[in-house]
């Protein structure tokens, strides 16, 4: 039996899946079972962010871990009050974290935290939250009901909870805003619907809007946040103050792990949320280090110097085929190009992977690049080069 016929045989077929078969990684680069080589302009979905097999991290790892994984949440967790404290310290908000173990169950979190301030904020209790129609927020029953892509909404997973409303743009929200609205959840720069930033403009025109009107500003910054965007949350970069935000991906650099802070630091009791695995030891640990790396790694400027050169290398194989690109869209190390046929998207996502280049697709149209943001411009170039060999194959 193949491994191939292995996977297929045993384990549920959800993913579309490329049967490489990656045996080890080294920053952006990853080696296949036959020793090829791979730029990996995805690290995972936004997820590898200090690169693969990094060294510090593997060590505070394998350090935890021969100490201590798991004990529960009974207990208390060191690096998880000091992964929360790094986390709100970065921010610069004065918030408190809860963690959990994927972006869904951040979100989740989030929505807990916003029905219940809901019920206590208002006479009538409040509970809708409006999201926006290009919008991901998971795939859990909820946070699918949340995603405003009707796409998502299939009716064999039917009922789906009630409270989210859906808008195409940030302008149609304040209209949307009834008694039973509590909140706005948004995406700044929406990932998986297109890799689209939304105009700094409009949202700081959002926040204080929902401020005044004693409404909450869910950021969702799953896949935006840790230093994605050049900062280490991409609401900086916005310059809001959001009730709630959300984190995952990159946290904990592979390790699976999820977060939600809010401002509203004692909406919940002892026994209104948890987590078995939410904070332990392992995920927390590996946070910390990943957030000592990137802290330092942005404050030398190597983070704003591999986000230029990404930007300028992107720029110039869009302006090289004008034939089928239209644009460059995305912030920081979170970029697409936006292809004039929906079509091309797949056939240069294979491409590119037969030349040893991994890209994403995002949206329709759309081929998203979530480089690690700790990529070389060796694997910036060398990654570059097989995009544009790709390019050529498809003329
Ligand atoms: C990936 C993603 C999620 C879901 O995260 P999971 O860890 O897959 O549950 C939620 N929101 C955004 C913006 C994402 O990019």
């Amino acid at each position: 039996m193949t491994l191939e016929e292995m996977d297929k045989e045993y384990v549920l077929q959800t993913y579309a899946r490329n049967y490489v078969n990656f045996k080890s990684g080294q920053n952006a680069t990853l080696f296949d079972d036959s020793g090829r080589d791979f730029i990996d302009f995805t690290s995972g979905i936004g997820v590898v962010s200090v690169g693969h097999a990094n060294l510090r991290v593997a060590e505070a790892i394998y350090d935890q871990v021969s100490h201590l994984t798991h004990t529960s949440n009974l207990f208390l967790i060191e690096p998880q009050a000091k992964l929360a404290k790094k986390i709100v310290e970065l921010s610069g908000f004065d918030m408190a974290v809860f963690f959990g173990n994927s972006g869904a169950e951040a979100n989740e979190g989030a929505i807990k935290i916003a029905r219940k301030y809901g019920q206590n904020r208002f006479k009538n209790k409040r509970y809708k939250v409006l999201t926006l129609e290009h919008s991901f927020h998971g795939r859990t029953i909820t946070t699918v009901k949340a995603t405003g892509q009707q796409s998502f909404h299939q009716e064999a997973f039917s009922p789906y909870p009630d409270g989210f409303e859906y808008k195409s743009e940030i302008k149609d929200i304040y209209a949307a805003i009834d008694d039973e609205t509590v909140g706005v959840m948004i995406e700044l720069i929406q990932g998986e619907g297109g890799v689209q930033a939304f105009d700094k403009k409009e949202i700081q025109e959002l926040a204080p809007f929902l401020r005044k009107n004693d409404l909450l500003f869910i950021i969702d910054e799953v896949q935006t946040g840790v230093f994605r965007s050049g900062e280490f949350l991409a609401t900086q970069l916005y310059d809001i103050e959001p009730d709630i935000i959300t984190l995952a991906k990159g946290l904990a650099g592979g390790v699976p792990i999820g977060a939600v802070m809010t401002k509203h630091k004692d909406i919940f009791k002892p026994g209104d949320h948890g987590s078995t695995f939410g904070g332990n030891f392992l995920s927390t640990r590996a946070g910390l280090e990943v957030l000592d790396i990137l802290e330092s790694y942005e404050e030398q400027g190597l983070l704003e110097e591999a986000i230029n050169y990404f930007d300028e290398k992107l720029k110039s194989a869009v302006e090289k085929h004008p034939d089928i690109f239209t644009a460059t869209t995305g912030i920081g190390l979170m970029r697409g190009i936006q292809c004039k046929e929906g079509d091309t998207v797949q056939k240069v996502i294979k491409a590119s992977f037969e030349e040893g280049v991994l890209v994403l697709k995002a949206g329709r149209n759309t081929i998203r690049f979530l480089p690690p943001l700790t990529i070389t411009k060796n694997e910036i170039n060398e990654g570059f080069v097989r995009f544009e060999r790709a390019l050529d194959r498809l003329k």
